[in-house]
């Protein structure tokens, strides 16, 4: 490839990838002309709605205006990609537009399939039933956990790639020190449905979690998803994936975990792996059919946990490598499947799993991150908020 001096870089998503990526870009390549397409005019730091979800904060905190995340200098196109062109190096929008680029960085994010679950949608925000997993039914959560005044919680994952692979049973640890707090723990009855085999990928962290599984009496049941809510019945329909056995769950309280995909458009498209995500090199983040095409985050087919902790480090790599493609260099930056996750126990105490894609420790602090810790949860109340809001979505971090 020949060097370009002022190259055309479409950034599809205006989340956190795509606004980290683009910030980034803006300092590195100063002639480069560079565009975020993205529908939501609202920007969404998602990992607080755990905290949202436990009554901690309101839900408020977690959004902006998309206008005020958009780097100086880079233009947003507010609009949704419908279609890619690789071989022309085009894409098409919903509202009907044609936009060509010398490079794409495709960042879109993960597709929350509340329909999969027949019934689920319906009763969301009813019958003590909340999800976590969007903006607009993080209140239901905080609702059903406080309204609860005893039964059966039952908090659910599905067999899908999940954005923040923890999320679904740190809500419920909260939950479940919440009861406590409020004298209803012991008229509680609480269970983890899970798709995957085990509590967490990480042998280190998840001896960890199934000690607190232990201490808090929750039932675990795993291979075993959710198939169907009936909402006014207040029954959740639970299948065994080995056998296919089903069994229908009276609950008090439901917390919800949709299956998740890659967005449509995506699968869709000839950037698609065969399991529907960008295919995308483990290392370098290019694409290995289309070289001026990169992928970060959710949307990305990489064989990481997908987190915005992940991206953390995804970005700096991706934007090296992009602008040596730009230059007509070889890619010099190595992403090494770093991602975290903020294990949340309970109101003040936090696991922080770091880990790389072989599922080795990549701890970031000089002590045993698998303890428990109360410096760990302020971390996550507090810190890691502003590091998002003004470091990592201004390229610093
Ligand atoms: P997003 O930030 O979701 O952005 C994708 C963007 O693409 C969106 O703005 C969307 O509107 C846009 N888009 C969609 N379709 C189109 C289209 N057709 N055209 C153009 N744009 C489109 N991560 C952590 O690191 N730590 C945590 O503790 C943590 N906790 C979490 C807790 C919860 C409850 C949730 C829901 C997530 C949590 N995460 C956590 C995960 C983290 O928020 C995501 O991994 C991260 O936001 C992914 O960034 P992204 O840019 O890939 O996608």
């Amino acid at each position: 490839m020949t060097a370009m001096t002022h190259p055309r870089i479409v950034i599809v998503g205006g989340g956190t990838g795509g606004i980290s990526v683009a910030a980034r870009l803006r300092r590195k390549l100063k002639q480069a002309d560079i565009t975020v397409i993205e529908p939501s005019d609202k920007h969404y730091y998602q990992p607080i709605w755990t905290l949202v979800g436990a009554g901690v904060f309101p839900k408020e905190v977690s959004e902006r205006p998309e206008a005020s995340v958009i780097p100086k200098g880079v233009q947003w196109l507010r609009d949704a990609v419908a279609s890619f062109d690789p071989d022309r190096n085009e894409l098409t929008t919903v509202g009907g537009r044609h936009v060509g680029y010398d490079f794409l960085v495709v960042a879109a994010g993960i597709q929350l399939n509340w329909d999969k679950i027949p019934g689920l949608r319906e009763t969301l925000g009813r019958n003590g039933v909340g999800s976590n997993y969007s903006f607009g039914t993080v209140d239901e959560t905080w609702k059903a956990i406080r309204e609860f005044r005893g039964g059966t919680a039952l908090f659910t994952m599905p067999n899908t790639p999940v954005k923040c692979g923890g999320a679904p049973q740190k809500i419920m640890y909260l939950a479940e020190d919440y009861f406590r707090r409020t004298g209803v723990r012991d008229q509680a009855k609480i269970i983890f449905a899970s798709g995957a085999g085990n509590l967490f990928a990480v042998p280190k962290y998840r001896a960890t979690l199934e000690k607190v599984v232990a201490r808090k009496n929750i039932e675990t049941r795993f291979k075993t998803n959710l198939v169907e809510v009936r909402g006014d019945a207040h029954e959740a329909v639970l299948e065994n994936a080995a056998t296919g056995e089903r069994e229908s769950v009276h609950f008090d309280l439901l917390h919800a975990t949709p299956p998740m995909s890659a967005p449509d458009f995506i699968r869709q498209s000839p950037l698609a792996n065969p399991d529907g995500w960008v295919e995308a090199d483990r290392s370098s983040l290019r694409h290995p059919r289309f070289a001026n095409i990169f992928a970060l985050g959710d949307a990305a087919g990489l064989p990481t946990s997908k987190t915005g902790a992940a991206i953390r480090a995804q970005a700096p790599v991706l934007v090296e490598n992009l602008a040596c493609a730009v230059q007509g260099k070889s890619l010099s930056a190595t992403y090494k499947g770093y991602t975290s996750c903020p294990l949340v126990t309970g109101y003040g105490s936090l696991v922080l799993a770091e880990f790389d894609y072989e599922l080795n420790p990549q701890e970031t602090f000089p002590f045993d991150q698998s303890k428990e810790r109360h410096s760990m949860y302020l971390l996550k109340k507090y810190l890691l908020p502003a590091m998002y809001w003004n470091g990592m979505l201004k390229g610093y971090l």
